[in-house]
């Protein structure tokens, strides 16, 4: 073989020794050394440089070993924690999905409104950052029927954060309705709590803290 002929000195290397960088290229197999370059004739013939290449290349082999089982740890990891965390999540959602809602009851039976920006007696409601199911005493005189009862940013309507439809219905001479409201994603504030008839389409706005 002929690398161990050069080994043993049985070959005559033409020219000096290249410097270690152009050696540390050549065991890269860096493709800026061209083939035809005479140093490399040289280090093929040459038992020290031969020597040195082969060192060079062990080397190489064991730094990609590493750098390889670097990667497979970090992968490992991502794969731990994508484990770990996936059953977290499926619980959390799960939780959040068969969470029953909060059962609120907002009493608005002696409370005056106000309409628009006419501002009157407030009765201040406090509900909780989670699914509601809100069960409104509507003010004394409210009419029967559909009602939209909504969450918004202020008393004008704008920047609705839950809604829904509900029936009233009588109770005890008094119309009452109930409604789901999921206020899960909305963050604690200051909000307005309104209730709309179909019918006369006025709009009554309380204000609502959400907790
Ligand atoms: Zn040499």
């Amino acid at each position: 073989m002929h690398q161990e002929r050069v080994l043993a000195g049985e070959t005559e290397p033409a020219g000096p020794c290249p410097d270690e960088a152009f050696l540390r290229g050549v065991a890269r197999r860096s493709k800026t050394i061209p083939l035809s370059d005479p140093r490399i004739d040289h280090a093929a013939n040459c038992p020290n440089c031969m020597k040195r290449l082969l060192a060079m290349r062990q080397n190489i082999r064991t730094e990609r070993k590493k750098l390889a089982l670097g990667l497979s740890a970090a992968c490992l990891v991502v794969i731990v924690a994508l484990i770990a965390w996936s059953p977290y999540r499926f619980r959390h959602r799960q939780t959040v999905a068969t969470a029953a809602p909060v059962s609120q009851t907002v009493d608005l039976w002696n409370t005056g409104t106000y309409r628009g920006e006419q501002p009157g007696p407030l009765q201040s409601v406090v509900l909780p950052a989670a699914p509601v199911r809100l069960t409104i005493i509507l003010p004394r005189f409210s009419s029967p029927g559909q009602y939209l009862v909504a969450v918004t940013r202020d008393q004008s309507g704008n920047g609705v954060v839950a809604e829904g439809f509900a029936s009233a219905a009588a109770s005890n001479g008094q119309e009452k309705l109930s409604v789901n409201l999921d206020l899960r994603s909305t963050d604690a504030g200051a909000y307005f709590l309104s209730t709309t008839h179909e019918q006369d389409q006025a709009a009554y706005y309380y204000p609502l803290q959400i907790k």
